[in-house]
């Protein structure tokens, strides 16, 4: 199972650890992803499920986007406040050969790229926040979007220990809130460089908030929470013709002359929707009445 903790440190740190192991693995499971693509879609969908904890309301949902330029062109995850998390890579397959390990994604994402955070409160326009990425690495390029976009100093740190099979993935998100002390601003400053090996913590022994407490020796650390995530798509048959629908009365005649049939696939879960004749037929009266 999943999970997020946060912890406030000293009485200014917002601290969010991310037990992502399960959730990956099942995404992974449905992409059928590379090592590279692997490496890629984990930290983004740790990520969306560590941004996913900010949000404030029920019905808020975050989407983050990345946008690359070299063979991943896209990744996105999506989030509720629940914690059900989806997410898709455009490029299952990415390949760098010269790399021995996965613990550099940039030159599969590439530079030149931006990422976005989206959120929709449910409101008419969702909140749309834009930066270009400064490493194509993720999790310091979403750092760097909080630090500029937002002005809300944040470090994180997004990772997956892969052997045969998944072993760990997870990351940290640690957030100075306003009137942070000057000694909490200097625990901060040490965490973000200390942070970088999170991984090797994750997949140890140690309580998330041993591990919390162990980037803030001298600051006191109090857990505030723990919450489940899951890789989840909330994809329906009728949600998939709403979608069909769109296309309109002339483009979905022209499928019925040509195809006489249907097939969509959710790009979260690769979940086949089979629309029969019939079906399309029923989608026109119902746009025509
Ligand atoms: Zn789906």
């Amino acid at each position: 199972m999943s999970k997020i903790y946060s912890a406030i440190v000293g009485g200014h740190l917002r601290v969010y650890l991310a037990d992502t192991t399960d959730l990956v693995k099942t995404a992974v499971s449905v992409h059928r992803t590379s090592a590279v693509s692997t490496e890629a879609l984990s930290r983004t969908l740790t990520a969306a499920s560590l941004l996913g904890k900010l949000l404030k309301n029920k019905q808020d949902i975050l989407t983050l986007k990345v946008a690359g330029t070299n063979q991943i062109k896209t990744i996105l995850a999506t989030t509720n406040y629940s914690g059900h998390v989806k997410g898709y890579i455009s490029n299952n397959q990415a390949e760098i050969p010269y790399l021995s390990k996965t613990d550099r994604i940039s030159d599969a994402i590439g530079l030149g790229g931006n990422i976005s955070i989206v959120r929709d409160f449910g409101l008419k326009e969702p909140y749309v926040g834009i930066s270009h990425m400064i490493s194509a690495e993720i999790d310091e390029d979403i750092a760097f979007y909080f630090k500029y976009s937002e002005q809300q100093p944040t470090a994180m740190k997004l990772g997956t220990v892969v052997e045969e099979d998944i072993v760990c993935a997870g990351g940290i998100l640690i957030q100075p809130m306003p009137d942070v002390t000057s000694a909490e601003k200097a625990a901060y400053e040490r965490a973000t460089d200390e942070i970088s090996d999170i991984m090797n913590r994750l997949n140890s022994d140690q309580t998330a908030e041993e591990i919390i407490q162990s980037y803030f020796s001298e600051l006191s650390v109090m857990m505030t929470g723990e919450f489940e995530v899951d890789f989840t798509c909330d994809c329906s048959r009728d949600r998939i013709s709403r979608a069909l629908m769109t296309v309109g009365v002339e483009e979905l005649k022209e499928i019925i002359f040509v195809d006489q049939q249907a097939e969509m696939k959710c790009h979260f879960c690769n979940t086949i929707y089979h629309f029969s004749k019939e079906d399309l037929e029923d989608m026109v009266s119902a746009l025509e009445s």
